[in-house]
């Protein structure tokens, strides 16, 4: 069997997602491999599918005993045999298992670490009598003291190497942090590994950050339209997570909360009903997340600043593991980069507190960023990324700027004239001139006082804080907020530099494109999923995924044939669940007029190849062009003074090239009816097939799906 065929005979996937593919080949070709990959990139397929196709045992290590359940049921679904061995178990199971173990019976094994290395050593002892073909270590971050997650049991895993000098190692992790990676390195003991890192930048999550005001009710707005969707809210404090969740609770939400305060009973317990999608909702501390598998996590809300990048991106990164689209919201006030600043400094321990800042710093930066925020976190990361990224706040405003130069030079002269000691809320009184007794009674001598009276409050204060996200002011560290000029503030002072400043904001609240699937199918095939899982006693998204769901609600497979080019039916699956699944597709088509789309998913698949040169004509390429540009068929056709039936016969040819969608140019419901003529009369003449349609047809319409139905995939 090749890679490519166990991939889509064990996991139902179609194709190798990055770097897997020469990763794996890597393993097979019995080479140390060390993976760096975010999170949801896959890389647990690294070593899956070499567990497959190599004839003997892998040992899977990895942290965290939780995990390691929620893998092994995976595995023993897809149809490979799968074990872990710890504390959990009676000496009964684990005698069991050993056995199976000498059998030759199980294709992966999974172990922490200490248990690998425990006192007496009869485990390794018992292992080294196996046939061992590989060695996966998962969260390899963790061997490392600069990491986020240090486990000192992980340091003896330097010893592996030494006990099977011949097997290949593969060590997994989602650190973006370069001098971690280069830790893991060295303590690890590899020998010549390669090193394969993927792109951090996760695809499908958007990227927000909301000035926060009044934030329960900003969440309560944000969770109003996810009202179906898992998620995760960070809290600082475990008080607050305590506290959020009961609010929530209140307001008819399935959440609870976890954090390390709480009885690992009732962590287990919660954390147990999250995966099953009893709750919905986590409120955490970060101490939820390592090791949280659940793929079908949609959102991630952080109530309160993050200390670093590093720890924001790893916690947004838990969502949209399956590759759905995903948002990250965090709101952000001023007030809580103070009191992280307080925290920061370690005591005794200049360096150390220094760095802490710095990274604080950037965290508050990321916030107050006028820029694409992707662009930003691949930049934090080392990676480059040009473009602006067109999924993250910034990308989806648009802005209306206007010179506010003048405006910048009334502020940081009140700044000056307040000799830097006053915050934000006291300047803008002051530049509107309130009458305040607050107000210092010689301040309102100076000549600025009043100077920006034609402006709201609230406009002022959201150009002072531009100003800051510019750069042209800073806020105090010492405690006291101050407003204070900046090393740019003397340029505008003095006429040489101009200020941009943003008049309005408009967001538009452009969907990014999505395929049209069946609601009512997506709930009827959940449903059914969420029974199995309950018979089975396994949380949801380990039965099949929601983006495999989302697929049959999109392409609505109504064979088995059908049903096996859907992404995430492999064999087993297929063979245990495939009936079930497509009784509910067969009986939803017949009751809704619906057909079988499988044939537009692999015409999706291909639409991303530019049209041939050459075979494509330039004035075929220059409707296109402008239809692209949005304008429509009869614009363009006023445009480029040709007939409104010849621009759609240009169209159609990029519908049968894969280039357009039917879908833009017919009505769904028109399709099915459009092909049955065709398929009853022909497509060679028109007029015939317009006749038996009728007027609610157009030529256009026909034209677009005898293209469709013609197109070249
Ligand atoms: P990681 O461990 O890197 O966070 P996982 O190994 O959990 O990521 O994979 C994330 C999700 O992506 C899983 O649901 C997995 O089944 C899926 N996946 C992995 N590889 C592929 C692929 N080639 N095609 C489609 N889905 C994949
Ligand atoms: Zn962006």
């Amino acid at each position: 069997m090749t890679p490519i065929q166990a991939l889509q005979k064990y996991f139902g996937y179609n194709q190798f997602r990055l770097s897997q593919e020469a990763i794996i080949n890597h393993v097979l070709n019995k080479q140390d491999t060390l993976v760096l990959m975010p999170t949801g990139g896959g890389k647990s397929l690294c070593y899956q599918l070499p567990a497959v196709l190599l004839d003997g045992l892998t040992i899977v290590i990895s942290p965290l005993i939780a995990l390691m359940k929620d893998q092994v049921d995976s595995l023993n679904l897809t149809g490979i045999p799968a074990a872990f061995l710890n504390s959990s178990q009676s000496p009964d199971e684990q005698k069991d298992i050993a056995i199976q173990l000498k059998n030759n019976e199980i294709r992966l094994l999974y172990v922490a670490p200490e248990r690998l290395f425990g006192t007496d050593n009869r485990m390794m002892a018992f292992l080294k009598t196996l046939n061992v073909v590989q060695i996966a270590i998962d969260e390899a971050h963790c061997i490392s003291q600069w990491g986020h997650d240090f486990r000192p049991e992980y340091l003896m895993l330097a010893g592996l190497k030494n006990e099977f000098p011949n097997v290949p190692v593969i060590a997994l992790t989602a650190t973006a942090d370069k001098l971690t990676q280069k830790d893991i390195l060295e303590k690890l003991n590899l020998h010549q590994p390669a090193v394969f890192i993927s792109s951090f930048n996760r695809e499908n999550i958007t990227y927000r950050v909301n000035p926060k005001k009044n934030s329960f009710n900003q969440l309560l707005n944000f969770l109003d339209a996810r009202k179906e969707d898992s998620g995760i809210i960070y809290c600082l404090s475990r008080k607050s997570t305590e506290a959020l969740a009961e609010d929530l609770k209140e307001e008819g939400y399935a959440a609870e909360a976890y954090h390390a305060g709480l009885t690992n009973e009732v962590k287990a317990r919660n954390q147990e009903a999250f995966l099953k999608d009893e709750i919905k909702i986590i409120v955490a501390t970060i101490a939820f997340g390592m090791g949280i598998n659940k793929s079908n996590v949609r959102y991630v809300v952080h109530t309160d600043l993050p200390k670093n990048i590093e720890g924001y991106y790893q916690e947004t990164g838990r969502a949209g593991r399956d590759g759905l689209a995903s948002d990250a919201l965090l709101l952000y006030s001023p007030g809580d980069a103070m009191k992280l600043r307080g925290f920061a400094t370690v005591e005794n321990n200049k360096e150390q507190s220094a760095i802490m800042l710095k990274k604080l710093d950037d965290m508050v930066n990321y916030c107050q960023l006028h820029a694409c925020r992707r662009q930003f976190l691949m930049h934090y990361f080392d990676e480059p990324f040009p473009d602006n990224c067109g999924s993250c706040d910034f990308c989806l405003s648009e802005f209306v700027k206007f010179d506010g130069t003048l405006l910048a030079q009334k502020a940081l002269s009140a700044v000056a004239r307040l000799k830097e000691k006053f915050g934000l809320t006291y300047v803008v009184h002051f530049l509107v001139g309130a009458k305040s007794q607050r107000i210092w009674e010689e301040h309102k001598l100076l000549k600025t006082y009043g100077a920006g009276a034609d402006i709201s409050r609230a406009d002022w204060q959201r150009y002072l804080r531009e100003l800051i996200a510019q750069g042209f002011l800073r806020i105090s560290e010492d405690g006291y907020s101050a407003l204070q000029l900046t090393p740019k503030s003397e340029a505008v002072l003095k006429s040489e530099l101009k200020v941009e400043l943003i008049a309005s904001e408009v967001t538009t609240e452009q969907e990014q494109e999505t395929l049209s699937y069946e609601t009512e199918l997506l709930a009827n095939l959940r449903k059914t999923r969420q029974e199995i899982a309950v018979g089975e006693n396994l949380p949801a998204y380990i039965i099949l995924s929601d983006a495999t769901l989302l697929e049959v609600a999109t392409y609505l497979p109504q064979k088995m044939d059908e049903l096996r080019l859907i992404s995430g039916f492999g064999d087993v699956k297929l063979a245990k669940y495939g009936r079930e699944f497509l009784a509910i597709v067969n009986s939803y088509s017949q009751e809704k007029g619906l057909t079988s789309r499988i044939t537009q998913k692999s015409a999706k698949r291909e639409r991303k190849a530019k049209p041939k040169s050459g075979k494509v004509s330039d004035t075929f390429m220059a409707t296109y062009l402008l239809y692209k540009e949005g304008k429509s068929v009869t614009e363009i056709s006023q445009e480029r003074g040709l007939s409104p039936t010849t621009i759609e016969g240009h169209l159609s040819r990029f519908v049968q090239t894969g280039e357009l969608d039917v879908y833009e140019f017919v009505n769904e419901s028109k399709i099915a009816a459009i092909k049955d003529a065709v398929e009853s009369y022909g497509s060679l003449m028109l007029a015939p097939l317009k006749e038996v349609l009728g007027d609610a047809y157009s030529y256009g319409e026909i034209k677009a799906v005898i293209a469709w139905m013609n197109r070249e995939v």
